[in-house]
């Protein structure tokens, strides 16, 4: 459980912990949704996120909202005023069921104390049941206090596990007869496949039938990055000429382009895998629907697979070009990697990241380029290893998803390293949760990836030249942020270490302390060229262009 206590749900905090709940109490309720919501999506049963009544469940509505839209598990328990008080004006008195109403499955209000245990049933069920998404429970501050008869509550057990569905058997055979024919095919892996752990029937997928594979954002590591199959470096390519496509829990959203032209066939035959019935058929029309759990039915293809000896040749055409692809994507990324010219640019950052972190760190990443140009340069080799910005692109998600990836890792995996990347705009929406981090000694490592704004930013002399010009809010462009922020300092502040970096070698000295030091949180403040950009892109980012 996440949150930040006040009135009426401090005495719940209290109750939770006496209950064996952990609590962690963090310092803006955005955050504190976000990283109940990372429990969600990493352990597939929901965390709670406890806010107080008006503005601290307002706060929350983000983290609701990046929940349900990411498909991901959540619970929220909101304290809302007296209900004698209602209409009345009461303190902090705001429509919050009605509210919660946009952003959850369910939004509800127990009708009595004694149907609380229900209530949480349902809102646990509903959660990661279908499609995982966010519920919320309301309860009104009169309730903490009262009394009841123990004889009177209606005790319900906890829901099971979500039953498994399967796809239908003619579905399952139809894809596999258009795979088949297919010239080009390729298969895409999205976060429903790492939500529904499906990692070792997909994998055993790729190698029986020797299909390319492209992994979205946060399904890297589903099947390892650096896995021969992976055309993730050939990516606008894959997606442009592949003529058969199947879907591992992905929805063709602006994250695949809509799965239209110009950055797909138009002919291309799209199988869908999904749970979720209303997501078929959406921006394209599927040749083959298969509606049922991701794991579940990718077992029912390698059954189907293995019947008819289906192997996609190795030397086809398709292969051949997506293998020269690659290679000149990846060596355009090094050569920019090796740069020697300072300030460094984002690839050569992220190359010494790579080379100095554990190959089994959970990567979270957030910011525009920071997280873009990470994705391409630091690999994942484990599923449910990589948290982002999302389906909703939001941004402030880093530090609340890095703790809830600390706490679940002390539990499951102890001493697993969490890195948290971040732009120095990105870390700026929830900067306070530092204090958190070492509230809880949650040896999370920060590195911010410091261009002086958003986007991009101004160098020092430049921002002294803009200053002159008048009235800051009027000349200082808006993507600029104050040159040279001493960031790491904010770590300091609290106990934990700071570095502040330029060069390359301030960068692996500090990594290398950062990473060998176990007990301690830290944040290395990397400063970058402002003007640092992204590799040059075939199509412009989120392209309109013929949709
Ligand atoms: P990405 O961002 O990786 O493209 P999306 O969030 O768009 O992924 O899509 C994830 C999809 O996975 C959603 O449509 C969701 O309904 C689906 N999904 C979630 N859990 C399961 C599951 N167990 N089996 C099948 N589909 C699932
Ligand atoms: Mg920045």
């Amino acid at each position: 459980m996440f949150g930040i206590v006040g009135i009426p749900v401090t005495e719940i905090a209290i109750a939770a912990q006496a209950a064996g709940i952990k609590y962690v109490g963090m310092r803006n309720e955005q955050a504190a949704c976000y990283a109940a919501s990372a429990v969600g999506y990493l352990t597939g049963r929901p965390g709670v996120c406890l806010v107080v009544s008006g503005p601290g469940f307002l706060h929350a509505l983000g983290g609701m909202a990046n929940a349900t839209i990411n498909c991901w598990p959540l619970i929220v328990i909101g304290g809302s005023s007296d209900r004698n008080q209602e209409t009345m004006g009461a303190f902090q008195e705001f429509p919050q069921v009605e509210a919660g109403r946009l952003y959850n499955k369910l939004s509800v209000r127990p009708s009595s104390l004694e149907v609380i245990p229900a209530v949480i049933e349902k809102a646990v069920r509903t959660s990661i049941y279908g499609r995982p998404g966010s519920c919320y429970i309301d309860i009104p501050g009169d309730f903490v206090n009262l009394q009841v008869n123990k004889n009177s509550v209606k005790y319900v057990e906890c829901c099971l596990p979500p039953p498994i569905s399967m796809a239908e058997h003619s579905a399952v055979s139809k894809a596999a007869s258009i795979l088949a024919l297919s010239k080009q095919p390729l298969l895409i892996i999205g976060k429903g496949a790492a939500y529904s752990h499906a990692e070792n029937n997909i994998r055993k997928l790729v190698d029986l039938c020797g299909l390319p594979f492209l992994p979205t954002p946060m399904a890297k590591g589903v099947v390892p990055d650096n896995h021969p199959n992976c055309v993730a470096a050939a990516r606008s390519m894959a997606l442009q000429h592949a003529d058969v496509i199947i879907l591992f829990g992905a929805r063709l959203n602006w994250i695949l382009h809509f799965g239209l032209p110009p950055r797909f066939r138009q002919d291309v035959k799209v199988i869908q895998i999904d749970i979720c019935a209303e997501e078929l058929g959406n921006n394209v029309k599927p040749a083959a629907i298969l509606l049922g759990d991701i794991n579940a039915v990718t077992k029912q293809l390698l059954e189907e697979f293995s019947k008819r000896s289906f192997k996609y040749p190795s030397n086809s055409e398709w292969w051949k070009r997506l293998r020269v692809k690659i290679k000149n994507n990846e060596e355009r990324s090094k050569g920019l990697a090796l740069q020697k010219s300072l300030p460094m640019n984002y690839y050569t950052v992220f190359h010494h990241i790579r080379e100095m972190i554990p190959k089994d760190s959970i990567l979270v990443s957030e910011g525009a380029n920071t997280m873009d140009i990470g994705r391409t340069m630091l690999p994942n080799y484990y599923p449910r290893q990589r948290l982002d910005a999302g389906t909703f692109g939001t941004m402030g998600v880093g530090l609340g998803f890095a703790i809830a990836a600390a706490m679940v890792a002390k539990d499951r995996a102890p001493g697993k390293q969490v890195v948290c990347i971040e732009g120095d705009s990105a870390f700026g929406f929830s900067g306070m949760e530092v204090e958190t981090i070492c509230r809880y000694n949650l040896p999370i490592l920060i590195i911010i990836v410091n261009n002086n704004g958003i986007y991009t930013g101004l160098d020092a002399n430049s921002w002294k030249e803009m200053l002159k010009l008048g009235n800051p809010a009027t000349c200082v462009p808006p993507v600029s942020l104050l040159p040279n922020s001493r960031y790491e300092e904010i770590m300091s502040a609290f106990g934990g270490k700071g570095y502040f970096v330029k060069t390359p070698e301030e960068l692996r000295n500090a990594l290398k302390a950062s990473v060998a030091d176990k007990q301690t949180p830290s944040l290395i403040n990397v400063m970058i060229d402002p003007q640092s950009e992204r590799k040059k892109q075939e199509f412009p980012w989120l392209t309109r262009s013929n949709l």
